[in-house]
C-alpha cells in the first residue's frame, strides 16, 4: 500500500499530488501550511514532500517485487542534495550525466556501485573520475566513446563496465525536445549498427560488456511506446547473446510521465506489470533489470510558492506579475509546458473578495518568454500567494541566475517537520567567483 496523507483527506488532495491538499481554505503539503512556509522563508520557495517521493518510488518497487531490479534515480530531474539523500537512504542507485552529478551523489551518501553514467558527451576527465569512484556502469552512446573509454580505463589499469544505449526508433509521442528514441535524435546507436558495435566493444581490452540500455523520451503518458521499445531491445539482446556476448542486465531507461494538466500516465506498477508480462513471455524474466526514472519520482512531490507582486489589467490581456520567473521555472519558456497554478489561501466561492478574471501569469524577467501560465482564471490581488504545481522535476535543476536573480530556497517537508535543504542564494553568492580587474 502507498502511504496516505496523514491529515488532508485523499478527497481534497490536488490532482496528481497525493500529499498536497486544502485543509479548509489553507493549502498544505503533508502536515504543513504553505502560507506559514512563505511567511518564514519568503518567496519564491520550492517545497518537496518526502512522503510523495517515497510513494512514487514505492510504486516502482511494488512493480518489481520478487525481481532482480535496480532503480537508478535520474538525478538531473532534481539534483539537490537533500532530495538525493532521500533516495540514497531508500536504496536507490543514480543515473548521472556529468562529473558534477557524480560528486553530488557521493556527497549525499549514494553508493558508487549503483551509479550508471549516461550522456552523449562524457569527457576523458569525467570517465577517469567515474572509473576511480568505481561506478556500476557506463551507458555508452557512440562507437567513438567506446574507444576513448577503453583507452582511459586501460591507462588506469581498469576495465570499464559498459552498456550500449540503443535507439529503438519508436515515437514516444511527447514534446520534440524531450523525445530521444527516434532515428534522428543525437542519442544512442542505431538499431542496425548495434550488433557490430557490441562485437567491437567486446574486443576492447579496457571494457567489460555488462548490459544494454535504451531511453526513449520523457513525459510519456502511454504504455505502447514502452512495449514497442522492449520488443526491439529484446530482439537485439537475442542477437547479441547469440553472437557469444553475455548481457548481465537490461536497462529500460526512464521517461514515465506525470499529471501536469489532466494527463493520465499509467501508474508505475501497472506499466511494469504489462512490461514484465512481455519480458516473461519472451523468456527474459530472469535477467537483472534496471530503470532510470526521474520526473515520475519527484515531479509531483514539489510545489513552488510565489507572491503576486502586481495585477496589471490590459486592453486585450490581464497580467498577474509574480515573484517567481523563468529562471526559477524554466519549463514553460523552454517547452511551452503547463503547470497548474492555484491559490495558497482558497477564497470562499460564495463571497469572493476579489473578482475572478483571466490572466497571463508572468515573472519579472525582461523577456516576453518569461511566462509561467497563460490565460488562467484566478481571483488575485497584490500580496496573494500562489502555488505553482508539479514543480519538483526540471525546475530547480534547470534554474539559472538570469537577471542576477538568486535561486530560491528549497524545503523538504516530512510530516510536520520542515528541513531547509538549500538556502536562498544571495547576490554575494552569485558574485563569489568573479573578479574585478585593474583598469
Ligand atoms: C533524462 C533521462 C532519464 C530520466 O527521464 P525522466 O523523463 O525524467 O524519467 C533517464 N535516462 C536518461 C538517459 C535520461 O537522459
Amino acid at each position: 500500500m502507498s502511504q496516505q496523507p496523514s491529515t488532508a483527506s485523499a478527497a481534497s488532495a490536488l490532482p496528481g499530488h497525493p500529499f498536497v491538499a486544502y485543509r479548509g481554505a489553507e493549502l498544505q503539503i503533508e502536515d504543513v501550511r504553505l502560507s506559514q512556509l512563505a511567511a518564514e522563508h519568503g518567496t519564491p520557495l520550492f517545497v518537496y514532500s518526502k512522503a510523495s517521493m517515497l510513494a512514487a518510488l514505492a510504486a516502482y518497487q511494488r512493480g518489481f517485487a520478487g525481481r532482480q531490479a535496480q532503480i537508478c534515480y535520474a538525478m538531473k530531474a532534481n539534483s539537490s542534495l537533500g532530495v538525493l539523500q532521500v533516495f540514497a537512504v531508500a536504496g536507490c542507485g543514480f543515473d548521472i550525466v556529468s562529473g558534477g552529478e557524480l560528486e553530488r551523489v557521493l556527497a549525499a551518501g549514494g553508493d558508487a556501485a549503483k551509479i550508471i553514467f549516461s550522456g552523449v558527451g562524457k569527457t576523458r576527465a569525467e570517465m577517469r573520475q567515474a572509473l576511480q569512484a568505481g561506478i556500476g556502469c557506463f551507458n555508452v552512446e557512440s562507437e567513438a566513446e567506446l574507444d576513448v573509454l577503453s583507452q582511459v580505463a586501460e591507462a588506469l589499469g581498469l576495465r570499464a563496465p559498459v552498456s550500449i544505449r540503443v535507439n529503438p526508433n519508436v515515437d514516444p509521442k511527447t514534446h520534440p525536445y524531450i523525445s530521444t528514441g527516434l532515428k534522428d535524435n543525437k542519442f544512442g546507436v542505431a538499431h542496425e549498427d548495434t550488433l557490430r558495435i557490441y562485437q567491437h566493444a567486446a574486443s576492447l581490452k579496457g571494457l567489460q560488456v555488462v548490459g544494454i540500455d535504451c531511453h526513449i523520451g520523457s513525459q510519456i503518458t502511454d504504455a505502447t511506446p514502452y512495449l514497442d521499445a522492449m520488443d526491439r531491445v529484446l530482439d537485439l539482446v537475442a542477437s547479441i547473446e547469440a553472437s557469444g556476448i553475455a548481457l548481465a542486465h537490461i536497462d529500460f531507461g526512464g521517461g514515465l510521465g506525470i499529471n501536469y494538466n489532466n494527463d493520465t500516465p499509467p501508474a508505475a506498477d501497472a506499466l511494469w506489470a504489462q512490461l514484465l508480462r512481455k519480458l516473461d513471455e519472451r523468456g527474459y524474466g530472469q535477467k537483472k533489470l534496471m530503470i532510470e526514472p526521474g520526473r515520475s519520482l519527484v515531479g509531483n512531490a514539489g510545489v513552488c510558492v510565489t507572491e503576486v507582486l502586481y495585477v496589471k489589467p490590459g486592453e486585450h490581456k490581464n497580467f498577474c506579475i509574480i515573484d517567481a520567473a523563468m529562471n526559477d521555472l524554466p519549463r514553460p519558456a523552454m517547452y511551452q509546458a503547463f503547470h497548474a497554478i492555484v491559490p495558497v489561501l482558497a477564497e470562499s466561492t460564495a463571497t469572493p473578495s476579489t473578482p475572478e478574471a483571466r490572466y497571463d501569469v508572468v515573472g519579472p524577467i525582461c523577456e516576453s518568454g518569461d511566462w509561467i501560465g497563460r490565460d488562467r482564471a484566478l481571483s488575485v490581488k497584490a500580496g496573494d500567494q500562489l502555488a505553482v504545481l508539479s514543480t519538483g522535476a526540471y525546475c530547480m535543476s534547470m534554474s539559472s541566475n538570469y537577471n542576477t536573480r538568486g535561486r530560491a530556497v528549497e524545503l523538504l517537508v516530512d510530516g510536520a517537520k520542515v528541513h531547509v535543504i538549500r538556502e536562498r542564494e544571495s547576490a554575494a553568492d552569485q558574485m563569489r567567483l568573479e573578479r574585478l580587474v585593474t583598469l
